[in-house]
Order: C-alpha cells, then structure tokens, then sequence
C-alpha cells in the first residue's frame, strides 16, 4: 500500500482498477525500402480507407451538426486526392526509397508550412486540415490510434497528467469512477468536470502517480486529496465505510433537494446550477435548481471542426431553455483561450493564455463571429427568461461595446421578423480585479454581476489556475478573496442589483455559511453539490452567518478561515 497526497478537486471516495489516459501522438521512422511502388500502393490503400472514413464522418455530421461541419470532412477527403500532394509523395518515394509513412508525413508538413506562412486566417486554418487529414493516413499506415479510449471497457479511476476539455468530450461517462491527474488545479477543467459528473477527483498529485503499476487499485479521496494505491483490507473496509456514511446523507439530502434554500430564520436564497449542455439541465432539475446560474456555452464550440453556425446554437440554447421553462438561465457568452482551445479559431500561441486574448476580448475583435451567438440568443429567449452574461470584463468599455453589439444583434433578428422576449436582463461576470474596485461603477450598467472566483483567485493571487505548484494559492478562501467578494456584494447592492456566484466557491460547504452573511443572493454550482448545499443553507441563520463572515474577512490565512468556518458548521462558537 502506499499513499500519495494531491488537491480535493471533487466530493466523494471512488475505489477501482486505474485507467491510464494517453493521447498518442503518431511516431514516423524514416526506413529504406527496396520496392517504391509496393510502397506507394500501401499508401493508396491507406487514402482509400481514409476517404472512407471520412464519407462516414461526414454524414454523421450532416445527420447530427450540419452542413457545416460536414463540409469540412468533404474539404479533407478533397485533400487526398490533391494531385500536386500525392506526385510529391511519390516522387520522394521514388527518389529517395523511403517509406511511405516518412515520404507522407514530410510531403504533409512542407504542404501545411506553406499555408501557414500566408498571413491569412482562411489559409492558417487550412493548414490545420492539411495536418488533421495528414495524421488520419499516417495512423492508417501505421495502424496506431489516436488515444487509448478504445480500451475503457470496465469502470475506472482515470489516471492522467492532465486532461483537456477536447480529451474529456470523448470519454465515454459511464465507465469512469473517478479522476486522478498529475497536474492541475482545484479548478481545472478536470476538477469542473468532475463536480458536474458527481464523480470524486483528485489532481496535481504529482508525476509520481504516472509511475505506478498498471494494474493497480486505487482508492481517491476527493474531499480530502488522499490516493491510496492498492490498498490493505483494514483501509479498504474503513473507506468503504466512510463512503458508504458519505452516500447516506447524500440520499437525505437529495429527498429534500426541490425545497427551497431557507435559513432557519426564514431568508432565502436562489441556488441554482452550472451547466454545459441539455443533459446537464435535466439533470440540474433532478437535483433541485431553480435555474441556471451559468451555462458555460464553450462545450458547444469543442470537439468540432468548425464554430457551431446560428441555427446550430438556436437549436442547443432552445433546448435548454425548454428544459428550464420559465425559470432563469444565465447564459454566458463564449468564454474561450486560456485552457479552452478551438484549433478552428487560431487563436495563436501566447506566452500567457490565461493573460491574453481571451473570452469577450476575442469576441468583441471578431464582431460578426460574436454576433452569430447573440442573434441564436436573441431568437431562443421567446417564453423563457433568459440572461446574457458577459465572461471576462475588465473595463467599463468592454461592457458598453458588447452591448452594443448585443443591440445590434437585437435589430437583426428584429428585422428578419423573429420575436426576442422582453427584458431580458444582461450581466457580467465579476472575475478581475480591476471590475472589482469599480464594481459600483459597473454596477450602474448591468442587471447583475455574477462572481467568477476560480478566475478572480488566480487573477488577485497571480497563480495560475491549472499550475499545481502554485495551487496553494488557489484557495477561494482567501481572506483577500472574500473581502473582493464583500465590495462587489456591497456595490451591487448599493446600485439595486443582485449578485450571484458561479465559480466553485458557491459550492464549497466550508464556504456556503460565509458567502451567505456576506448577503450573496444566489449560489451557482455543479448539480450534484444543489442538495449538499441547500442542506448547509437550510442549517445556517443570518445573523450568525453575518458574524462568522464580519470575522472572517478580518482574518490573515484562508487556514484560518476554514477552521472558524469548520467551527461554525460543527455548532461551536464562532469567536
Ligand atoms: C470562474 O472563473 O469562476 C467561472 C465560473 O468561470 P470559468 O471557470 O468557466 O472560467
Ligand atoms: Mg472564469
């Protein structure tokens, strides 16, 4: 047995096999062969069963996404059969009686330099379909797959470095008990996918968990960040025990889930959910919303080739809105860069992503591809009372001009004739400093704010969020968090607004008493925290929550704030 330490990501103790997550980049060895046509027609074997897989992706696009995505996959198979491509081939076949593998992959990167050195984001993208369809035929040739997916066939830990937004969409849900990375943060994407699974996660354990035996068993503690790899019968039989404590209340807790959230001296607030697509919204309601309090719209965007077109969003956003009915849904405009990539937007390489071109900045660049989102909007909020938010603002102009561009979304659909719901409230995300300090200015211009704390830690705290040697930075908790926390509950309220919480704060049980006596109106969070969470609520009264948060935000250390916090669920006195 041995243990390993890493950072509570997500609730709960998951015990099994491990799983060992790869993405598997295609290796090429240059070999000398003696029969270059033998050679060739290996490689026309290979564009034959390329173009095959392509005809079948692209009319499961055309079935499930559109015409859009589906002509990308034709714009590929059109790539092999470029004749200029295929004589390059076959001449450095020819000449240099190398194998096919080499001659292709060569051919394929002179080809895709070429477009990347046009300064043209048409033929930059280009590039990357000239090396997306050059890597299918290279794993034909070679016969290696694209990650070792295909071998999740029982439940399991996954075991991973890390995983990206891109990876996670193709897991397939039903075989993972839990995640267990080497790196990131409590608030990486793996840690945020997890929470809306329900399922345990521990990450940044450190490299050290990569190294272990394949076979192993491991036991994760997802509230404690303990990894316990193949554990003796005596700490088997007490997690397991502990769990199954863990999943009694959990049932407790979920039969009076579709209760409001009220204190005992009968304040109540809103809790509602963080959402990333129509499954996520059933399930939101399952587990006792009111709402959504964040539908994070870039996992529409993911795992594509090409942006979602506006009937595409109208369709998805609709879908979602008719799930929720009439109750609120904050719908966050696309919140990309940083860890979020989308090849098929070129972003580019920046030293500092999460400093950089990311969220409404990009957007507010790119003013036609932001309005596709706003006008699918628009058109989708008729019946329902949908909010726009606005993710990632850091100054009063950004604010103004993404209005703007909201009401000239609004005259579009106007004029085309479509209906738009009245009053529709538009928000912003509160997650930089800088919105921090004026917050009763920005308070004046928005219907609502709604405090990002997962970005606005690493942002006060200068650590970034995905980095696992900097995460004991990373604590919402933080003194210095909470008291921004206080100044944007305070300025909003000044101005007549409501303020809501969506990052993994609003969840967090050490949190939910503090957020609550510092007057937060609405506490959004992954749907399996909504029954943990009304019960932490249902459990508080104001004027006990008032004290413990006056004190806290006068302490120096998020320990400090965790203890008093302990001390206060477990009905000590707060001092
Ligand atoms: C946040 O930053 O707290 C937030 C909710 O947004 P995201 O995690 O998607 O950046
Ligand atoms: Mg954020």
């Amino acid at each position: 047995m041995n243990k390993l330490k890493g950072i509570p990501a997500s609730n709960g103790i998951a015990i099994g096999p491990s799983f060992f997550y790869q993405q598997q980049t295609v290796k090429i060895n240059r070999r000398m062969i003696d029969n270059p046509e033998a050679e060739f027609a290996r490689l026309e074997k290979s564009l034959a069963k390329a173009r095959e897989q392509l005809s079948a992706i692209k009319d499961k696009a055309e079935n499930e996404t559109g015409a859009d995505e589906a002509a990308i996959f034709e714009a590929h198979a059109l790539i092999l059969d470029d004749p200029t491509l295929l004589s390059k081939v076959q001449e450095v076949i020819n000449q240099q009686h190398v194998n096919a593998e080499f001659a292709w992959s060569e051919s394929i990167e002179t080809c895709a330099q070429q477009m990347d050195a046009l300064e043209d984001d048409y033929f930059r993208a280009r590039a990357t379909d000239i090396r997306d369809v050059g890597c299918r035929v290279l794993r034909l040739l070679t016969g290696q797959s694209e990650s070792n997916l295909d071998a999740l066939v029982a439940p399991s830990i996954i075991l991973a470095r890390d995983l990206m937004p891109s990876d996670t969409v193709r897991l397939d849900k039903d075989f993972v008990l839990g995640f267990c990375t080497a790196e990131g943060g409590p608030t990486s994407h793996t840690a945020i996918l997890s929470k809306a699974l329900g399922l345990p996660a521990v990450v940044g354990v450190g490299h050290e968990i990569l190294n272990i035996d394949r076979q192993a068993i491991l036991v994760i503690d997802g509230g404690s960040g303990d990894v316990i790899i193949n554990p003796d019968k005596s700490t088997l039989k007490s997690v397991q025990k502990k769990r199954k404590a863990a999943m009694h209340i959990a049932k407790l807790d979920l039969k009076k889930a579709h209760k409001p959230a009220a204190t005992q001296d009968g304040v109540t607030v809103e809790v509602v959910a963080n959402i990333g697509n129509p499954d996520d919204a059933v399930i939101a309601l399952e587990d006792g919303a009111e709402g959504v309090g964040l539908l994070r719209t870039e996992f529409l965007y993911l795992d594509r080739k090409t942006a979602p077109n506006e009937t595409e969003q109208l369709k998805a956003y609709k879908s979602i809105l008719d799930i929720m009915g009439t109750r609120p849904v904050i719908i966050r405009t696309l919140d990309v860069g940083g860890d979020k990539e989308l090849p098929y937007l070129n972003l580019g390489r920046e030293a500092n992503p999460f400093l950089g071109w990311r969220a409404i900045r990009m957007c507010l660049d790119k003013p036609d591809f932001f309005k596709v989102q706003l006008r699918a909007l628009l058109r989708a909020s008729p019946g329902h009372d949908l909010r726009i938010m606005f993710p990632m603002i850091a100054t009063l102009e950004e604010v103004r001009k993404a209005q703007n561009l909201l009401n000239q979304a609004r005259d579009e659909v106007t004029s085309a004739g479509y209906p738009i719901a009245e009053n529709i409230q538009v928000g912003i995300m509160v997650e930089i400093p800088s919105t921090v300090i004026l917050a009763d200015l920005f308070a004046r211009e928005v219907d609502f704010f709604s405090i990002g704390t997962n970005d606005l830690t690493q942002y006060t705290m200068a650590a970034e969020r995905t980095n696992d040697r900097v995460a004991y930075l990373g604590d919402a908790c933080h003194p210095a968090v909470l008291r921004e926390i206080q100044t944007v509950i305070k300025a909003a309220h000044s101005a007549g607004i409501w303020v809501g919480l969506c990052g993994e704060l609003a969840g967090d049980p050490e949190a939910i008493p503090i957020l609550l006596g510092l007057g937060l109106d609405e506490f959004s969070m992954a749907p399996p925290l909504i029954p943990h969470a009304k019960a932490i609520i249902r459990n508080c009264s104001m004027d006990k929550a008032r004290q413990l948060a006056s004190k806290v935000v006068d302490l120096a250390t998020a320990a400090e704030v965790r203890q008093h916090a302990r001390s206060y669920i477990s009905g000590d006195d707060v001092r």
